[in-house]
Parts: C-alpha cells; sequence; structure tokens
C-alpha cells in the first residue's frame, strides 16, 4: 500500500514536496490541522520561513500535534530549524538561522551523499548552519565540514532543498524511513 504522507501547507516550499513525493508513489495529504495528522505514516516540514511556521503551527495547535505524532518525518531548511533543540525540540541539533552570510546566502554545492557514488546537488537558500549535534544524530552529507543531512531516529532533517531538484534520492530516503518505522510501530 502507498505510505501516507503528510506535508505541512501552511507556507513555503509544500507543493514541491508533494509534487515529488507523488512521483515517488507516495499518497499526500496537505496538513493545516491538527487532526490531519490522525493515520499519517510519515510528514514533511517544508522550507520557507521559520518565524512564520512557528507563530501558524502555534495558533493552530499544530506544535503540540506534532510532538505527539509517531510516524517519521523530514524537515527541509526552516523545517529543519523548527524541529532543533531551541523551538520544538525533537532533534538534537543547534541551528542558526541565515548563519552563511551575505554574500552566500544562497548557493549551490555537490554534496557527498553517505552510501553513495553520485554526488547530490544541494541547493541552499538562506539555509541554517548547523552548529551542534548531539550523539545520537548521524550526519549523512556535510558541505565544508558543516552537517547538512543528518537522521535522528525517525526524523530526517537537512539544511538545503532536495525538492527543488529532480534528483529524488533524499525523498526515497525518507519513504524507507517511514517503511522502517511502520514495521518498528507493527
Ligand atoms: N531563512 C529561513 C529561516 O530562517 C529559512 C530559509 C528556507 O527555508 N529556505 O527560517
Amino acid at each position: 500500500m502507498a505510505p501516507r504522507i503528510g506535508v505541512l501547507a501552511l507556507q513555503g516550499n509544500f507543493r514541491e514536496h508533494a509534487a515529488m513525493l507523488r512521483r515517488l508513489g507516495a499518497e499526500v495529504v496537505e496538513v493545516r490541522l491538527p487532526e490531519q495528522l490522525d493515520g499519517l505514516d510519515g510528514l514533511v516540514v517544508p522550507g520557507g520561513e521559520s518565524t512564520t511556521f512557528i507563530r501558524l503551527m502555534r495558533l493552530y495547535g499544530l506544535d503540540e500535534a506534532l510532538r505527539s505524532f509517531a510516524g517519521a518525518v523530514f524537515g527541509t531548511c526552516a523545517g529543519m530549524i523548527v524541529l532543533d533543540r531551541n523551538h520544538l525540540d525533537l532533534v538534537d541539533l543547534e541551528t542558526a538561522r541565515n548563519a552563511y552570510g551575505r554574500q552566500v546566502a544562497s548557493f549551490e554545492a555537490d554534496l557527498e551523499l553517505a552510501g553513495e557514488d553520485e554526488a547530490l546537488r544541494g541547493v541552499f537558500i538562506r539555509a541554517p548552519r548547523v552548529l551542534d549535534a548531539g550523539p545520537e544524530v548521524e550526519v549523512l552529507a556535510e558541505h565544508d565540514g558543516d552537517p547538512v543531512l543528518a537522521r535522528q531516529g525517525r526524523f530526517l532533517v537537512a539544511s538545503f532543498h532536495p525538492e527543488l531538484t529532480d534528483d529524488t534520492r533524499v525523498h526515497e530516503r525518507f519513504l524507507e524511513l517511514v517503511k522502517e518505522e511502520q514495521r518498528v510501530r507493527a
């Protein structure tokens, strides 16, 4: 059966994530209310503006709903900030917003992906920088020594935008994680 994946659709790049997940065979649900998390196997928190996300999530009770959500979660860019220690505290990371400096605020870079020969093109848009990662965080890709793709249990986070290229590998990894999590919970 196709996994049911929610994409938080309050703001930001949710359409691109939805399109990519559909391409990979998932059933996609746009999530705007807490009850829409019921029955989902996974959830994407997309890029956008983290301050706006946090404000809207509080307003709709989605912050608490996400804290009690038991499925796999994928946060990209602003979505990574939302999940970090200083926000929902679901992933043991400390991130700094817009920390790549003005001149390189947005850039692309080839990333080496753990376990893959072919580089992954990372699109960074006013990206957060990971300042510290706890011992349970597994770094899957780095850029100039900073983690840019990481996993902690059922959480996957990327500081770049894998939904903005044609390369589906990061989303495929997320769907693998969703499957693993379903097996764990079954
Ligand atoms: N700069 C944004 C923030 O701090 C994140 C940018 C993005 O998600 N593309 O929330």
